[in-house]
């Protein structure tokens, strides 16, 4: 009788368990590498030359054990790599798997490498076509070091894309107990756990014990209201960075760029845009001749650049490396260089 009861009682449990566990959010892991992946077998003081991308997926889902208090976690491996090498083939598989899962899950997490964890954000908080929330996650430390930061910021990041507080705030990334919002997100120093800012427009929220916190929104139209739809689409259009400086003295660059195919130059101009004069001339001739679009930005980490009215266009506040990517993008769609000067007046 006794062990009747016990049998029933443990039946009882394993169902109200599996019964709660349905009720947690469906949060999909996308895992392409970085620190948060990383391992050395140098020592836990260890915080460079490791190996970035080295775990896997269920790795990291496996060391933090939290997470399936808070969500219905499943794990894939989209690509393993340091994200200095990102590049648009991975960017298009993620859009179209993240476009896809989306009607399914309640949220998505993507850990990232650091170091171009904002260009990502940005072209995924313009292509990706729900309100349900995609975080972008990593860490600064790789996963074998004391204080790995990983760990608290996958939590975070699943704690986040499971909330429904989170629905309609676009592509969000989640670092150091702080949520910003993928437009105005950047990396502001090479080590610190600090280094995510968002220079012109602020964080947007913070985390807190597994709870979200919103203080402000991004102000520029992401996700279901933006034009951008890359379904279908097997290449993105080529788009370079050239960098002015003093001194500097030639086409070279540019010239290159373009004889390699580039459709677009975006330019680290000095202070509000400025680009040295021996460089200018030929960006100009380029812009009137309609042989490529150029945009200005700034090489200064913030502030807008405003048009200069010579045919080139102004990139607002967007870092170069964010310009570049709203211009393969406009690229998508037109060459016209009066719709993609609206088009980054917009976003
Ligand atoms: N190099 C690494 C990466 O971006 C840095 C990091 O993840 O923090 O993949």
């Amino acid at each position: 009788m006794k062990k009747i009861s016990l049998l029933v009682l443990a039946m009882l449990f394993c169902f109200s368990a599996a019964v709660y566990a349905q009720q947690l959010p469906k949060v999909a892991i996308l895992a392409t590498g970085g620190t948060i992946a990383g391992s050395t077998d140098a020592g836990g003081t260890v915080t460079t030359g490791y190996k970035a991308g080295a775990l896997t997926v269920d790795t990291l889902i496996n060391a933090v054990p939290e997470l399936t208090k808070i969500a219905q976690i499943t794990g894939e491996q989209i690509c393993n790599i340091d994200s200095s090498n990102m590049t648009d083939e991975v960017w298009l598989k993620l859009a179209n798997r993240i476009n896809t899962l989306l009607q399914t899950v309640d949220g998505i997490v993507i850990t990232h490498g650091t170091d171009t964890m904002e260009e990502t954000a940005f072209f995924l908080n313009l292509v990706v076509k729900s309100n349900k929330p995609v975080v972008l996650v990593g860490a600064m430390r790789p996963a074998t070091a004391i204080s790995a930061d990983g760990p608290k910021n996958l939590y975070n990041a699943v704690a986040l894309a499971g909330s429904p507080l989170a629905k309609g705030k676009g592509v969000m990334v989640a670092m150091d107990d702080t949520i910003y919002g993928a437009r105005d997100v950047t990396k502001t120093n090479t080590m610190l756990t600090s280094t995510f800012k968002a220079p012109n427009s602020g964080a947007i929220g913070t985390i807190i014990d597994g709870t979200p916190h919103f203080y402000a929104a991004q102000s520029r139209p992401h996700t279901t209201r933006s034009e951008f739809n890359v379904a279908g689409l097997k290449s993105l259009p080529k788009v370079d960075i050239l960098y002015t400086y003093s001194n500097d003295g030639s086409k070279v660059a540019a010239e290159a760029f373009i004889k390699a195919g580039a459709k677009g130059l975006v330019v680290a101009g000095s202070g509000a845009g400025s680009i040295h004069e021996n460089q200018l001339g030929y960006l100009r001739e380029l812009a009137k001749n309609k042989q490529a679009i150029v945009v200005r930005s700034s090489r200064t980490g913030s502030g807008y650049v405003p048009n200069a009215n010579d045919g080139t266009l102004n990139a607002d506040n967007l870092n170069p490396q964010k310009a570049r990517v709203l211009l393969m993008l406009a690229l998508t769609k037109t060459n016209d260089p009066k719709v993609i000067q609206s088009i980054f007046d917009k976003y």
